[in-house]
Parts: structure tokens; sequence; C-alpha cells
């Protein structure tokens, strides 16, 4: 099952993956940066598993990270 994995700490909170995908992605109010919604956290990363039929336009999603801290794989 594809993955997608994101190192929060790294973010600038510009919000491209959550206007893309909200329903992965939410901004946090408390420090302006994204959360991946009901990811397993490890270290500095969050992790979610998706669907297959997710992966290619979360692939998308994180190719329009201008800091490339999220990955699908
Ligand atoms: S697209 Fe990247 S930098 Fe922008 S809010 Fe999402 S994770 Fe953070």
């Amino acid at each position: 099952m594809p993955k997608i994995i994101h190192t929060r700490m790294k973010c600038i909170g510009c919000g491209v993956c959550h206007e893309k995908q909200p329903e992965y992605w939410r901004m946090s109010k408390k420090d302006g940066k994204a959360t991946l919604l009901n990811a397993e956290l490890k270290k500095d990363k969050a992790i979610l598993s998706i669907p297959e039929s997710e992966a290619d336009f979360s692939r998308s999603v994180a190719a329009d990270c201008p800091v490339k801290i999220i990955q699908v794989m």
C-alpha cells in the first residue's frame, strides 16, 4: 500500500497540500504548519497509508510542495 511521508518540522505553511487534498491535510492554527491527518508519527516523519487509487494525485501534491518535504512511496 502506498504511503505519504511528511517531514513536518520543515513545513513553511504555504497551504498548497491542504488546498489540493483537504481530506489528508489540515493547517495547524497553533504553528501554521500542515498536519497529515491520522498519520502515524515516527521520529520526525508523519506516515499515512493511502489507497493505490490516491497515489498518483498524492504524488502531484508532493511535487507541488515548494520545500519538497512530502514523499509518496
Ligand atoms: S505544501 Fe509543503 S510546505 Fe506547503 S504546507 Fe504543505 S507540507 Fe508545508
